[in-house]
């Protein structure tokens, strides 16, 4: 039987560091701010905007919800969202995404400020994740793995890790981060030969592609360590992942649940990206 890696431990491990620097912050005047920024109101971007806003508001950081209709123009939607950009009390922003498709996504990566940019939307904070550079935010569902891992335990350095998924918001940034950390990476994708096997070979299987239960049994080696990004509705309606849980968990040494795997760290890399945009602002004196 396998160790559940459960989410809310990593949550509330994270959350008594998190406090004491908003803590910190609040002796010297400052309450670090999360802005949220949401064209239309896609069900799926409402429930991480609650979730999210929950989240740090929890843990004492400021949430603005910045929140437009779908018919809201490009130029009106730029023109705004430069003003949120500049705005010195939010610290952090999170564009909820995708974006109507008249509103084009490389003018906001463009113009986003990289010291707001906590999700890793900007190319500043692409390239510094791809050129392993730590000062660069990366997108936080990649970072709540990492964190998974650093809570766990779990070494990732001369690691055999397969990920499967290629996509800037996980597959690829992450593996960058597991590639900092001295993992020896797999990326596996729709073009792959034989994935089965590729996973098989892992010492670590992360699973980011968006097809409900697709890692099998078969796929897992004894023992090896699951972790399961995706978060899909199965043909019941039910949320599930990418993992087929009941079948790969005997044959697994650790694995993720969905609900309540990486998921739910994924809010508190939120505020933690926050918390030190704030930080850093507070050291240069604004
Ligand atoms: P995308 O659809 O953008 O990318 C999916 C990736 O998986 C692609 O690279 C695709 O390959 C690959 N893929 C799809 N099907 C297969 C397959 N059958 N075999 C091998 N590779 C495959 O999805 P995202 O990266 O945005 O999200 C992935 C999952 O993670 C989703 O379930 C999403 O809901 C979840 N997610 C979870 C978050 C969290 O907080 N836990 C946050 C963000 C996403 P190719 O490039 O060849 O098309």
């Amino acid at each position: 039987m396998a160790v559940l890696l459960s989410g809310a431990e990593v949550v509330n491990s994270m959350k008594e560091e998190l406090s004491r620097r908003v803590v910190k912050l609040g002796e010297e005047g400052k309450i670090p701010c999360l802005g949220i920024v949401r064209i239309g109101e896609r069900p799926d971007d409402l429930a991480y905007e609650r979730s999210a806003m929950k989240r740090v508001q929890g843990l004492g950081l400021e949430c603005k919800v910045f929140s437009y209709p779908e018919s809201v123009s490009s130029g009106d939607f730029v023109s705004d969202f430069e003003k949120i950009n500049a705005d010195t009390n939010v610290h952090g922003i999170l564009v909820l995404r995708p974006l109507p498709k008249h509103i084009d996504e490389e003018i906001i990566k463009n113009i986003i400020d990289p010291e707001k940019d906590i999700d890793c939307m900007s190319h500043v904070n692409t390239s510094k994740v791809f050129a392993a550079d730590g000062t660069g935010y990366a997108p936080c569902t990649p970072r709540a793995v990492i964190e998974m891992f650093r809570h766990f335990n779990i070494p990732l350095k001369g690691k055999r890790v397969t990920v499967v998924g290629r996509s800037m918001v996980v597959g690829k940034p992450l593996s960058m981060l597991l590639l900092k950390e001295n993992a020896t990476v797999t990326i596996c994708h729709t073009k792959t030969e034989d994935l089965e096997a590729e996973c098989k070979k892992a010492e670590i299987l992360i699973a980011a592609a968006g097809v409900p239960k697709m890692i099998k049994e078969s796929y897992v080696s004894k023992g090896a360590v699951v972790i399961d990004v995706g978060i899909n509705v199965d043909d019941k309606g039910n949320l599930c992942g990418d993992v087929d849980f009941e079948s790969v968990e005997p044959a697994a040494g650790f694995i993720t649940p969905v609900p309540g795997g990486v998921g739910t760290v994924t809010a508190s890399v939120l505020a933690m990206h926050t918390i030190t945009a704030c930080e850093r602002r507070n050291k240069h004196g604004e």
